[in-house]
């Protein structure tokens, strides 16, 4: 109501009111899509060998993206999602696998989170000070959560299992992105948004196995 009361008042210019329009639009297509795809990921959750046939982390995100988006474009015709994916789709997507990993090695952890109740004493997890965000993704706690101007994944990373087969596909994916980042470099740029114990001897493993950081070295 109040952006229709602006509107009529002359105050917008044509291309501000198309341009806001667009935007309107985008959201409510985008919380369709975000149903839709919600409903969709609950029947592929208990799939959790889904995630195993893949070695490439950003590949298992497209394909989930595109499965969401097929499911979307054949519950919501009039709302279809053409062209490239966006990038609102591969969080949504990435989110989805995030959760999976972390059901996959830490059911215990969320279970009693889920319940309000302690971690357990042998939890691996209890200096942590882990929470579940509102789509239920374990996140780190930490003295960066009173910075405003941080995001929340920089503020509160999600918690990576460090020892299933996608982690290292996370790490080694950063580490080309970045330009082939040393592992001091390459685990401060991952832990803006992922939090993994043993993160340096990890990264620094990964970043031994690059064929292309050992030719260049040679
Ligand atoms: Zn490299």
């Amino acid at each position: 109501m109040i952006c229709g009361g602006l509107v009529h008042s002359g105050f917008m210019t044509n291309t501000f009111q198309t341009s806001l329009q667009m935007k309107l639009h985008l959201s409510i297509k985008m919380k369709v899509y975000i149903n839709d795809s919600l409903s969709f990921a609950s029947q592929v959750k208990p799939i959790a060998e889904f995630s195993t046939k893949f070695s490439s982390f950003s590949k298992l995100t497209r394909v989930l993206a595109h499965c969401f988006r097929f499911v979307h474009n054949i519950r919501s015709p009039s709302n279809k999602c053409p062209g490239h994916l966006t990038a609102a789709e591969l969080v949504v997507a990435e989110n989805l696998i995030i959760q999976l990993l972390q059901e996959q090695e830490f059911s215990v952890e969320i279970h009693m989170l889920r319940k309000n109740k302690p971690l357990p004493n042998n939890s691996k997890l209890l200096s942590l000070n882990i929470f579940l965000d509102k789509s239920g993704i374990i996140r780190v706690g930490g003295r960066l959560s009173k910075h405003s101007t941080l995001n929340i994944n920089q503020k509160h990373p999600m918690l990576l299992p460090k020892d299933h087969h996608l982690t290292p596909s996370i790490i080694k994916e950063y580490h080309v992105r970045y330009l082939h980042a040393g592992p001091q470099l390459l685990l401060s740029l991952l832990r803006q948004k992922f939090w993994f114990s043993h993160g340096l001897s990890i990264v620094r493993q990964e970043c031994h196995k690059c064929l292309t950081c050992r030719r260049a070295k040679s």
